[in-house]
């Protein structure tokens, strides 16, 4: 069942959203300015940040889920676990991080370049987020779900690129996960109808070449088979009245 959030609900929502994108805000800004840091001291700041504002980590026990944040490097597609690599120049790191505050959950992704990267590895990072906000777009009443997915998936293939299949955004609130499950690629005009006071989490999954992926032998971590380098945007959105809401919007300087 998909639920509808009241607006008290989505006033906690937002809190915990505005949580997730000040500190994917502060992890950006340490990572551009600290070349060789490595994935668990951004693990252990984010855990502390998140604390520090009074919320609970999200990720950190989930099915077993050993910390606070994921960190995706390069040919990484999601669910990298932070450990003692250093990032260096060159590298795209995907942080997505999620967070409990009283009872309601924020969850959000970012992709994260360091120095110079390719031309198209740049354009790589571009047309993932750019898909993610056309996505947003067509999060409004009277739509359908496939209307979100038909949008990303046009996108990136317009752009030469692949949107990941066996791994899909979802509903959220009191929980991490709900219904309904959110994939990056369909037909427009199917799914659910959208209705006012739903809350998704959107997010594509975009993979230079094939969109193929692997669970490698951490039992976590998410590859893509070619060894090609793959992007991660997400959002926390509310479905209102007239635009969609982005509960989890980093204020940036760009
Ligand atoms: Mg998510």
């Amino acid at each position: 069942m998909i639920t509808l959030k009241s607006e008290e609900e989505l006033s906690y929502l937002r809190a915990a959203g505005q949580i997730v994108a000040d500190v994917l805000a502060e992890l950006r800004e340490v990572i551009i300015t600290n070349p060789g840091i490595t994935t668990q001291e951004l693990d252990r700041l984010a855990e502390s940040l998140i604390i520090r504002r009074g919320a609970r980590p999200a990720f950190k026990g989930y099915r077993g889920f050993p910390c606070c944040l994921c960190t995706s490097v390069n040919e990484q597609v999601v669910h990298g676990i932070p450990g003692d690599y250093e990032l260096q120049h060159g590298d795209i790191i995907g942080l997505d991080l999620g967070v409990k505050l009283n009872g309601y959950y924020g969850d959000a992704a970012i992709t994260v370049a360091l120095g110079e990267i390719s031309g198209e590895v740049n354009r790589l990072l571009e047309v993932t987020e750019d898909a993610l906000y056309k996505g947003i777009r067509q999060a409004k009443v009277g739509n359908r779900l496939f209307d979100i997915s038909y949008a990303i998936q046009s996108h990136v293939e317009k752009n030469g690129f692949s949107v990941v299949r066996a791994l899909v955004g979802h509903g959220i609130g009191r929980h991490l996960h709900e219904e309904p499950p959110i994939p990056n690629f369909g037909k427009p005009d199917q799914g659910p109808r959208l209705k006012m006071g739903m809350t998704l989490a959107i997010e594509p999954m975009v993979n230079m070449g094939s969109f193929e992926v692997k669970t490698i032998k951490d039992n976590w971590t998410v590859v893509i088979k070619d060894g090609k380098r793959s992007a991660h945007f997400e959002h926390t959105i509310a479905i209102r009245a007239n635009e969609p809401e982005i509960l989890t919007l980093i204020k940036r300087k760009r």
